[in-house]
């Protein structure tokens, strides 16, 4: 009886050596992990609010002691979440595999044999009406966006690093940041549906979550990492909000250490965690997403820490920065504007990769 082994077993046999042991629960439960302290938190497969969501961190197993009254472990948790079974279901099929390929995913691995086939069709929502006190319950992990980290490569060496290190925003010595992806063109195809138009070789990414991938913004590159031409293609996949890219200042006594910088756009995020003394830079897009509940939030890890606004230099950008600004000092938050005056159109990413030219030219004047 060698080799009696079905797909499925080849599944979870492969699930269980590779994958799992490099799951943690960050990874797994990522928000949904009660607060260090607390004993549970609020459930977020039925949205709950009150304390009743319990996880062991290290069997990755949780339990709902609320409407769900039921629990599993961690490809349970992530089938849930993503909408593909009800809590409590049990897990099997076409379900089963995209739970395991989710995990895969948060793990970095790439399954074999188990390729990206269509996504099983998620649950209609249910015909429960929720109880009036709840808020909308917590959005699914889209699966659309943990495949396409599992297709996706560091973009070092590839068309999306040229890319970048060319527009000057993310200097040579620095290694770039893990959230900036190289999707080959079959990738995005395959895992996404997401049709690149034929020149494209493939496109950069840049991905969104804190302990999970929950979001991109993608723009299509040829294979020598420029932007196709006028008829730009870009792509969001999920919803974006926060933590795009995260750098220490080697500067100790800095006392903007640890603020958070909030940008509009994924390159002036880039620069502004490079020229920023930030713990972490966060994109939104354009000035709108400075404005209002998204502003906030983006400026929001949940510490109260301090922010820098950098917002590109026309008023659109200006105008949402300042609001925002009001609002957080309302809030009790430090605030800075890198630059209020920036004009003409200009964001801190052209202004970076300006003077990254310039200290190339003084070096490669002052060469003999
Ligand atoms: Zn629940």
């Amino acid at each position: 009886m060698a080799s009696a082994f079905t797909p499925r077993e080849g599944i979870a046999a492969q699930y269980a050596r590779r994958v799992r042991p490099r799951l943690s629960a960050e990874l797994v439960f990522g928000d949904a992990l009660p607060a260090s302290g607390a004993a549970r938190g609020p459930c977020p497969l039925h949205g709950g609010r009150g304390p009743n969501f319990d996880v062991d961190r290290r069997a990755l197993s949780w339990r709902c002691y609320s409407r769900c009254s039921s629990g599993g472990d961690e490809l349970d948790f992530l089938a849930a979440r993503a909408g593909l079974v009800r809590p409590g279901a049990r897990l099997e099929g076409d379900a089963y595999r995209e739970a395991v390929r989710l995990a895969a995913g948060l793990a970095g691995v790439a399954l074999e044999g188990v390729g990206p086939a269509a996504p099983p069709a998620r649950l209609p929502p249910p015909a429960r009406r929720p109880e009036p006190s709840s808020p909308p319950p917590a959005a699914a992990i889209p699966v659309q966006a943990i495949a396409l980290w599992a297709a996706s490569q560091p973009a070092d060496g590839t068309p999306a690093g040229a890319y970048v290190r060319r527009r000057g925003v993310w200097p040579e010595p620095l290694p770039l940041p893990p959230r900036l992806r190289w999707l080959p063109r079959e990738a995005v195809s395959d895992a996404t549906a997401l049709e690149l138009p034929a020149p494209g070789a493939g496109a950069v990414g840049y991905a969104y979550g804190a302990a999970q991938i929950g979001a991109w913004q993608l723009e299509a590159l040829t294979a020598d990492g420029r932007r196709l031409g006028p008829e730009r293609w870009r792509r969001a996949v999920g919803k974006r909000q926060g933590l795009a890219f995260r750098v220490r200042s080697p500067w100790e006594h800095e006392p903007w250490q640890d603020a958070i910088a909030v940008a509009e756009g994924e390159l002036t995020a880039l620069a502004a965690a490079v020229v920023l003394p930030v713990g972490e830079a966060r994109a939104v897009g354009g000035a709108s997403g400075l404005r209002g509940e998204a502003g906030l939030q983006a400026a929001d890890p949940g510490e109260g820490r301090a922010v820098i606004l950098s917002p590109d230099g026309d008023r659109a950008g200006r105008d949402a920065a300042r609001e925002l600004a009001a609002r957080l000092e309302a809030a009790g938050r430090r605030v800075r504007a890198d630059d209020w005056q920036r004009t003409d159109g200009r964001d801190l990413a052209d202004e970076l990769a300006e003077a990254v030219a310039a200290a190339d030219e003084l070096a490669r004047e002052a060469r003999p």
